[in-house]
């Protein structure tokens, strides 16, 4: 007897819980036809952006690689030549990778740029089926126009 009765306290306890949730907003969400919305400051993929003529911002200077803490990124710089100005500094990365296996997306890349180039955006779908897939490219990382990573115009340098 002692049994059963905890047993019925036990059912209208969790009947209950359920009937305090039962008119509530649903907790979860029908991801990913619908996206969780991300606090205005979180750090997600990366992005190289441009000026708006399309020049790139990167110069090559390597001072993310320097700071990285995950050693997450490479650079390859290379000289600009009166011809072939891809940058607006002396030089520009010829190879730019992230391994985004490594990073932690501490942001001490961003901070670290001195032309603004290298923004966290808000993306956080980096799910991949390879190591190689990955390992962001220049070309992946490069934004299509300015302002495609949704960089904040305050932190124009
Ligand atoms: S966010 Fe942090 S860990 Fe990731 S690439 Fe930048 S500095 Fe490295
Ligand atoms: S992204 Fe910024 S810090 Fe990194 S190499 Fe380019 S200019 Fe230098």
């Amino acid at each position: 007897m002692p049994g059963l009765f905890r047993q019925s306290i036990a059912l209208l306890r969790g009947l209950l819980i359920t009937g305090r949730y039962l008119f509530r907003p649903p907790v979860t969400i029908l991801y990913p036809e619908v996206k969780t919305r991300v606090a205005p400051r979180f750090k997600g993929r990366h992005w190289l952006t441009l000026y708006a003529d399309g020049v790139e911002r990167c110069v090559g200077c390597e001072l993310c690689v320097i700071v990285c803490p995950s050693q997450a990124i490479y650079v390859r710089a290379a000289e600009n030549t009166p011809e072939r100005q891809i940058s607006k500094g002396e030089r520009h990365a010829d190879q730019f990778q992230i391994n985004m296996l490594r990073c932690i997306f501490c942001g001490f890349c961003e901070e670290a740029c001195p032309t603004g180039s290298i923004v966290l955006g808000q993306d956080y779908e980096l799910a991949g089926y390879s190591r190689a897939s990955l390992i962001y490219t220049k070309p992946m990382l490069t934004e299509p126009y300015p302002g495609a990573s949704g960089r904040d115009p305050g932190r124009e340098v």
